[in-house]
């Protein structure tokens, strides 16, 4: 017997605390078009309505197993109330961002006063409202945010942002600072709405697209600030191979970091790690969530509990076109593992 809820198993071992089995869960994207179709909650609709999103959240935990929820189902929320341009995508394609800001130079930029109440922030506090009323008590809110790294790459535009890096480092540290102020404001809000935590995906922190010198000297400050200054736990999710930056991930001061299954070994991964951070993962998405067939998620799942993983989750957003029962299998191959 156990007297874990979702919630309190999740929690724990975000906190490194024992618990009765590991938890799975998606901390990245959840949407899936076989959902929005069954429930009647569709992208792009629903990352603009607070019911359709908060409906879309509870049928993937209800019809999955996925033992926590989330919302949002993408990374422009945050940056589009910033003054970012959004194209919302379609069914099956997350919103993306096709317009910044301050491509130039950062003249006039500032945190707007009335920032949560700017585009669809407050559809995101309002279906984490719903979510946590509807989900009850046991299951644990997970508040879907982009992190400061991207969203200061998307308000200067990625092209301009990576030439700061290297040649205007105040540029550079100014827009990461005013990304980094905008970040806790909103995921406190989120907070106060119901996530019992933040999950924040910063794929532009990947050593994919900055260098570890630079994560260590410019981003890892900013993102302990963050992670300081938000009042639940956190969790940081980076794409790609993480494995030149997890030591510097594990001192950034999230509870929980989120890796892919590019850093190829979960057992190497949390030796570099250690007690610093629990590690969540790291079954891919693309290539074995979304193909299948389902003895190969079941057989990675189990491999990475094996390898001590901390949390069973996606490596990353899970693809809008993935079948309900990759999802399940998922949760299936936890149970097995532990049956
Ligand atoms: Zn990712």
């Amino acid at each position: 017997m156990s007297n874990f809820t979702m919630q309190t198993r999740l929690l724990a071992a975000l906190k490194g605390e024992a618990v009765d089995k590991v938890p799975v869960c998606s901390v990245t994207q959840t949407g899936i078009v076989e959902l929005m179709d069954k429930v009647g909650a569709a992208w792009p609709e629903a990352h603009s309505n607070a019911e359709l999103m908060a409906k879309l959240a509870l049928s993937n935990q209800e019809l999955s197993g996925l033992e926590a929820v989330r919302v949002p189902y993408c990374l422009t929320v945050l940056v589009e109330a910033m003054g970012c341009e959004i194209n919302m995508g379609t069914k099956n394609r997350q919103p993306s961002v096709i317009g910044n800001p301050y491509p130039k130079n950062l003249d006039g930029a500032e945190l707007p006063n009335d920032l949560l109440q700017r585009g669809r922030i407050p559809v995101v506090l309002e279906a984490l409202k719903i979510v946590k009323e509807k989900g009850g008590s046991s299951l644990p809110v997970l508040g879907g945010m982009e992190g400061p790294v991207t969203i200061a790459s998307d308000l200067a535009g990625v092209k301009s942002f990576m030439k700061w890096s290297i040649k205007k480092p105040a540029l550079f540290e100014q827009v990461l600072d005013l990304a980094t102020e905008a970040a806790i404001l909103y995921a406190n809000a989120m907070v106060e709405a119901g996530a019992d935590v933040i999950s924040v995906a910063d794929p532009v922190a990947s050593p994919d697209l900055m260098s570890p010198a630079a994560f260590k000297q410019y981003l890892q400050p900013r993102l302990q600030k963050f992670a300081a200054s938000v009042n639940a736990l956190t969790i940081l999710h980076i794409c790609g191979n993480v494995n030149s930056i997890l030591d510097y991930m594990a001192d950034c001061g999230f509870e929980g970091l989120s890796v892919e299954e590019k850093i190829g070994s979960v057992k190497a991964a949390k030796t570099v790690v250690g007690k610093r951070a629990t590690l969540i993962g790291n079954i891919s998405s693309p290539f074995t969530l979304l193909p299948g067939p389902l003895e190969q998620i079941k057989s990675e799942a189990k491999q990475a509990l094996e390898e001590g993983i901390e949390v069973l989750a996606p490596g990353c957003g899970i693809a809008p076109i993935t079948p309900l029962k990759n999802v399940k299998a998922l949760v299936e191959a936890r149970d097995e593992y532990y049956a």
